[in-house]
């Protein structure tokens, strides 16, 4: 294996599934959800099957799913072409691998906020550049944006920021100053910036999603990206997509054409299908994952966890200091055999496990049947 890729041989994800399957424990630790998305977007999957749309689509992406997705932009107040300034990706991962292979140099610097989901760093990795990762700041039940150290962060090889919120694992949306801040660092050191926005619909308690693109100055510079996954429960379908300017969608698909060329031919139809017409249903899921979100939180507080405020996505932290343990990590590898649970310490999503170890990451984004059975067995730990 190549010394670039050896620190990312596996990912959490993958490790502690097993480790649920094996200990047959409730997996709150992989975020997807466990029932379906909207029927109507399902059986136009299906229709796209039995209709023989099973060969590859155009390399940008089907124009009808192009047309969606720079419609669903447009109520952001962002227009794009949907020509020249959309890309149909296969999923969000392949659309922030390819801005970066397109857009990064070997040696150039790409920021990171910690914790940061997984693939990033992986994927700063394989453009052969260096990243500069800042930490997130616990600002009582919140984590907050460090503007200091974003600022210290930036030299004369940074390219690009990756941002993402609402934000995994955290669940911190950042609040319209935060965006403004770091809006203000791109444009005065002229940087690029690539948004994850795969949770821009689950921000709860009446929260709107503000995409950075939106902000002055940020539309020239910024390649948003999302993807059906957590908006539609499709995890598995893997279709996403990148907005922004010509030139930053032209760089990410001459990656992109290499990596995949394409994907997904029955379910661009269906993702398009559902963009148009699923958000009614999309506001439904919010309310109802809402709903779990306090549930959890609620169960995990009674179990004598310090739980953290969570605003969005499938996500809520606990700190696990309370229960007497010291680490995160130490107590995620033992709870599947000690009492039949999942979750993932929040410490591998960072470059300084030290300042993270006390935090654990339960997802949500399951029945409330299964939320109640992992607390029943959460309670039994002493
Ligand atoms: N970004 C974040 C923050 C995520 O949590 C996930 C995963 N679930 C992804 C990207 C990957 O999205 P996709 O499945 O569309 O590739
Ligand atoms: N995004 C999901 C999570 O953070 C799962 C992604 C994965 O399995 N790679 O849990």
């Amino acid at each position: 294996l190549v010394s670039r890729l050896r620190p990312f041989t596996s990912t959490i994800f993958a490790e502690m599934s097993a480790l649920a399957v094996r200990t047959s424990a409730v997996n709150l630790g992989q975020g997807f959800p466990d029932t379906d998305g909207p029927a109507g977007m399902l059986d136009v999957a299906r229709k796209a099957i039995a209709d023989g749309v099973n060969q590859y689509p155009p390399g940008p992406g089907i124009p009808e799913l192009r047309h969606a997705v720079a419609g669903h932009r447009a109520r952001y107040g962002t227009e794009y072409d949907p020509d020249t300034e959309v890309l149909i990706t296969v999923g969000a991962t392949e659309a922030i691998a390819s801005a970066l292979l397109g857009l990064v140099e070997p040696g150039d610097e790409v920021v990171l906020i910690e914790p940061y989901y997984d693939s990033y760093a992986a994927a700063v990795a394989l453009a052969g550049a260096t990243r500069r990762v800042i930490s997130l700041v616990e600002d009582g039940d919140r984590f907050a944006l460090d503007v200091a150290a974003l600022r210290a962060a930036i030299g004369r090889r940074t390219r690009a920021i990756l941002v993402n919120s609402p934000h995994n694992p955290t669940g911190t949306v950042f609040t319209r100053e935060e965006l403004d801040q770091i809006a203000a660092v791109c444009r005065e050191h002229d940087l690029v910036a690539i948004t994850d926005e795969v949770y821009e619909h689950l921000i709860y308690d009446g929260g709107r999603h503000v995409p950075l693109a939106s902000l002055p100055g940020m539309a020239e510079r910024t390649l948003s990206i999302s993807s059906a996954g957590k908006t539609f429960n499709v995890t598995g379908w893997k279709i996403g997509w990148a907005c922004g300017p010509a030139e930053l969608v032209a760089a990410t698909r001459a990656a992109k054409q290499f990596l995949t060329y394409v994907g997904g031919a029955p379910f661009q139809p269906a993702v398009a299908y559902a963009l148009r017409h699923e958000l009614p249903w999309v506001g439904g899921l919010r309310e109802d994952l809402q709903g779990k979100r306090d549930r959890l939180s609620k169960g995990l507080a009674e179990v004598g966890f310090y739980v953290r405020a969570s605003a969005g996505t499938y996500f809520v932290c606990a700190d696990v200091r309370p229960l007497g343990f010291a680490d995160g990590a130490e107590l995620c590898w033992q709870l599947p055999e000690r009492v039949g649970v999942a979750a993932v310490p929040v410490q591998v999503f960072t470059d300084n496990p030290e300042r993270w170890r006390h935090l654990v990451r339960f997802a949500f984004c399951k029945r409330d049947d299964v939320l109640d059975e992992a607390l029943r067995r959460l309670a039994e730990l002493d």
